[in-house]
């Protein structure tokens, strides 16, 4: 403000202040690292979070999966790591039963870039339940997820609404 430098000299007590500080950091940092590591091993979080491309996160295993719809009403699903990196599809099977008051209706996949794009669309309306279904390859046990599929954006996460992330439960 006074238009004078701060000249920082660097006495040797001066420096041993800063490795303190550092060393206390590096406690802290530490601490901090574990007690996440602790609560990861304690449970893992069921709370809804936000698919990547703004679809539904399915707890599968080994990787999550995300649903989105896209504009055209295919059906695209990704899947992702555990820091949601997107995985390549490779062998997996993937299914979709859309319940819809016309019946019921299964879409096939196939493989496209780093998704799985269903074949065909969505039945006209919203509003009606649709099963995901997940194998890891052909020979493994069917992993299975019910969406209500609806339409519409919600109003307060601003999420397509089959994928709302708000936690009252609609
Ligand atoms: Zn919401």
């Amino acid at each position: 403000m006074n238009g004078w430098k701060v000249v920082s000299c660097v006495k040797p007590n001066n420096q041993k202040h800063k490795m303190i500080k550092q060393l206390l950091t590096t406690v802290v940092v530490s601490a901090l690292l574990s007690s996440t590591v602790f609560a990861a091993e304690g449970g893992h979080s069921h709370k809804t979070i936000a698919g990547p491309r703004g679809g539904k996160i399915l707890d599968s295993e080994p990787l999550h999966a995300e649903f989105f719809v896209q504009a055209d009403k295919k059906v695209s699903v990704i899947f992702y790591n555990s820091t949601l990196k997107p995985v390549a599809p490779t062998s997996q099977q993937i299914k979709v039963i859309a319940e819809s008051k016309t019946g019921k209706t299964t879409l096939e996949f196939e493989k496209n870039g780093d998704a799985f794009i269903s074949k065909a669309i969505l039945p006209e309306g919203d509003g009606y339940r649709v099963v995901v279904q997940i194998k890891n390859d052909v020979a493994a046990k069917p992993q299975n997820f019910r969406i209500d599929y609806k339409a519409g954006i919600c109003q307060e996460c601003k999420q397509a609404e089959y994928a709302c992330t708000c936690e009252h439960a609609s």
